[in-house]
C-alpha cells in the first residue's frame, strides 16, 4: 500500500503558494529513501509501512519497498535500515529545555549513585575553575546515593577546599554547600533561619549541616554571580537539544519560558544548532508585553513557534505541595498550597484568552486542577472560543467529576510520563488508593481526552522508552507498583508521545505521525517497543533519530 501526497496538499503545507512556482511536483523527487524499515506510522489509515521518501525536510509518500522505493532517481540516497523499528519522532510536551541546557552548561550534573561519585566530580570541575570561583552543582538526588544518608558540609569541604561548592538538589527547593559558601553567604553557626527558609544545624554539634532550604538559598543567589550571555543561552539550548535528540525527541514545550529562553531558541536555529523543534510557553508575568507587541500562541515557525501563556495554580507532586481534598499520609493537616488565587488565574487568563492565546496553567493536585477548570470554564462562557486548547500542566490528581469537565472543555492535561519508573520512592506520601487517581493517562484515554507524555524535566527523566514503560507497567525501577488501574497498552503510550503532544500544540497537521506531507520526524529504534517485554521497555536503544529529514541524532 502506497499514499503518495496529492499536488494540492503537499504544497498546501508547505511556505506559501510561493513554492508552487519554483519547486513544480513533477519535478519532486526524494532526496532519501528509507526502506526494509518496521515503519509504526501512528496514522490509523496506513498504521504500518517498510518504505519512506523524503524530499526537503517531509515526507513524499510512504508505503511498501516496491511502491516506494521505484520513485528514487539515481542521486535518491537510499538506506537500508534492515528491518528496524521506525516510530514518529517523540514530543515532550512539558519540560523546561533551555532553562537546563543552561545549567547544564554551567554546573556539575550530579545525578549520581554515590556521595563518593558526587565528590570526585565536583573536584574534577573544581580543577578547571580558578580558585575561589564558585564551583555549581544541580539534579542530586539524597534518595538515590547508595549512602543511606544525605550530603554533608563536610563531603564538600573534603572534595574542595579552596573553592565555594553549592548543589541545587533535583527537586529545586533544596541546596547543599560546602563551608567557604556559607562563608561567602555570609552564614555561620549562629544565623537565625530566614522566613519562609531553613539552614540546617547537625543536632549534635549545632554547627551548620550543609543543607538549606526554600527561601535560604536565596543567601547563596544573592552572592553567586550571574553572567549567563546570550551566547550562553544559545549554547544551552544547542547542548540539551543534542541530549534530546539523543533519546528519540524531536519536539519539546518550554513550559516556562521568558523572552530570553524564545530569544536563545530563535539564536540556536539561526545558527544551525537546533536540533528539536521548540513550543516555547510564555510566563505570565510578560504577557502584557507580548500582546503589546501583537504576539500570540503560534506566531514563529515549524522549528520555533510561541506556546501557551503559563500560569501557576498549586504546588509540586514529588516535594508534596500540590493542593489536595484529603491530607497527605501521615500530616493531618497538610493539604498542600495555592500559589496564585482564582481572581489572579482568571485576571491573566483572560487577557490571553481575549488577545488569542492557548492557557497552559500548572495544576497537580485536586483542588488545584478544580480551581484551574473553574477558571477556564468561565473564560469560555463569557467569551466562547472555537478551540480554544485549554492545556492542564501536569494534571495529576484527578477523580470522575474533574475527568468529565476537561472533556467536555476538550482541555488537556499533561501528566508527568516518567515519574512512576524514577521517583516512585516518592509516591508513597500518596497512598496506593491516590496513586489509582494519579499520572491518570487510563481515566484520560477512556475519556477520549487526548493527554501528552511530559517530563517536567530536570525534575523528571526526558527518555521516551522511560516513559512508555512507566506507563506501560506503572512500575518503579525497584519492582514497586504504583496505581496500576491507570496502566495503557505500549500503542497508545506510542500515540500519548507523538500524536497527542502535536494536537497540544496546534500541530497535528503538521508531525506527530508519519503520513505524506507531514514533516519527516523519526526515530529507528534497535527493537521493537510492540514485541518487547514491557519490563525492559527502557533498554530499548536509539538508533538514529530525524528532524525535517536530517539525522539529528545517529549511534
Ligand atoms: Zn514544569
Amino acid at each position: 500500500m502506497k499514499t503518495e501526497v496529492r499536488r494540492r496538499d503537499f504544497l498546501g503545507t508547505m511556505a506559501g503558494t510561493a513554492a508552487f512556482s519554483v519547486f513544480p511536483l513533477e519535478e519532486e523527487k526524494p532526496e532519501l529513501v528509507l526502506h526494509n524499515g518496521n515503519v509504526w506510522t501512528v496514522n490509523a489509515r496506513e498504521p504500518r509501512a517498510q518504505a519512506v521518501a523524503i524530499s526537503r525536510g517531509r515526507i513524499l509518500a510512504l508505503g511498501s519497498d516496491a511502491d516506494v522505493l521505484h520513485l528514487a532517481t539515481a542521486t535518491a540516497k537510499k538506506i537500508d535500515l534492515g528491518g528496524a523499528t521506525v516510530l514518529p519522532g517523540f514530543i515532550d510536551a512539558h519540560s523546561h529545555p533551555a532553562q537546563a541546557g543552561v545549567m547544564h552548561l554551567r554546573m556539575v550534573d550530579c545525578d549520581l549513585r554515590s556521595i563518593a561519585a558526587i565528590q570526585s566530580a565536583m573536584r574534577e570541575r573544581a580543577a578547571k575553575t580558578p580558585a575561589g570561583e564558585w564551583v555549581l552543582g544541580f539534579k542530586y538526588d539524597d534518595t538515590k546515593t547508595s549512602d543511606g544518608r544525605p550530603l554533608k558540609i563536610e563531603d564538600l569541604d573534603a572534595a574542595v577546599p579552596d573553592h565555594p561548592v553549592h548543589i541545587q538538589h533535583r527537586g529545586g527547593h533544596t541546596v547543599y554547600c560546602n563551608s567557604l559558601a556559607f562563608q561567602k553567604a555570609g552564614i555561620t553557626d549562629k544565623t537565625p533561619d530566614p522566613a519562609g527558609g531553613k539552614i540546617d544545624h547537625d543536632p549534635a554539634t549545632g554547627k551548620l549541616s550543609g543543607r538549606a532550604a526554600e527561601s535560604a538559598s536565596e543567601l547563596f543567589n544573592k552572592v553567586i554571580p550571574d553572567r549567563i550571555t546570550r551566547d550562553d543561552h544559545r549554547e544551552g539550548v544547542k547542548l540539551i537539544s543534542k541530549m534530546l535528540a539523543k533519546t528519540g525527541i524531536t519536539s519539546a514545550t518550554e513550559a516556562q519560558g521568558t523572552p530570553t529562553d524564545l530569544l536563545a531558541y530563535q539564536d540556536a536555529h539561526e545558527a544551525g544548532e537546533l536540533l528539536c523543534r521548540a513550543y516555547c510557553f510564555i510566563n505570565y508575568h510578560y504577557i502584557d508585553s507580548m500582546i503589546a507587541a501583537g504576539v500570540r500562541t503560534g506566531l514563529g515557525d515549524d522549528w520555533v513557534r510561541v506556546g501557551a501563556m503559563k500560569l501557576v495554580c498549586d504546588g509540586s507532586i514529588s516535594e508534596r505541595t500540590a493542593r489536595l481534598s484529603t491530607p497527605y499520609e501521615g500530616r493531618p493537616n497538610d493539604y498542600g498550597i495555592l500559589v496564585m488565587t482564582e481572581e489572579e488565574l482568571y485576571t491573566y487568563g483572560k487577557k490571553a484568552h481575549l488577545a488569542g492565546w492557548q492557557i497552559g496553567t500548572h495544576s497537580n493536585g485536586d483542588v488545584g486542577i478544580d480551581t484551574t477548570l473553574r477558571v477556564y470554564e468561565r473564560l469560555q462562557k463569557e467569551n466562547p472560543r472555537r478551540d480554544p486548547r485549554f492545556r492542564l500542566e501536569h494534571c495529576t490528581m484527578i477523580n470522575d467529576d474533574l475527568v468529565a469537565r476537561i472533556k467536555a472543555l476538550g482541555a488537556i492535561p499533561t501528566p508527568f510520563s516518567t515519574y512512576v519508573y524514577y521517583h516512585g520512592e516518592k509516591m508513597r506520601f500518596y497512598g496506593q488508593e491516590r496513586l489509582n487517581h494519579m499520572f491518570a493517562l487510563r481515566s484520560f484515554l477512556d475519556a477520549g481526552i487526548r493527554a501528552t507524555q511530559a517530563s517536567d524535566y530536570p525534575p523528571g527523566e526526558f527518555i521516551p522508552m522511560m516513559a512508555l514503560q512507566s506507563e506501560v507497567t506503572r512500575t518503579d525501577m525497584k519492582g514497586n507498583v504504583w496505581g496500576p488501574k491507570q496502566k495503557i497498552t505500549v500503542e497508545e503510550a506510542i500515540r500519548v508521545g507523538t500524536i497527542n503532544g502535536a494536537y497540544a500544540s496546534f500541530e497535528e497537521n503538521l508531525k506527530g505521525s508519519l503520513e505524506a506531507g507531514k514533516v519527516a520526524d523519526l526515530v529507528v529504534l534497535g527493537r521493537d517497543p510492540l514485541k518487547e517485554d514491557p519490563s525492559t521497555l527502557v533498554t530499548i536503544p536509539v538508533e538514529r533519530t530525524m528532524a525535517s529529514g536530517k539525522w539529528t541524532f545517529e549511534a
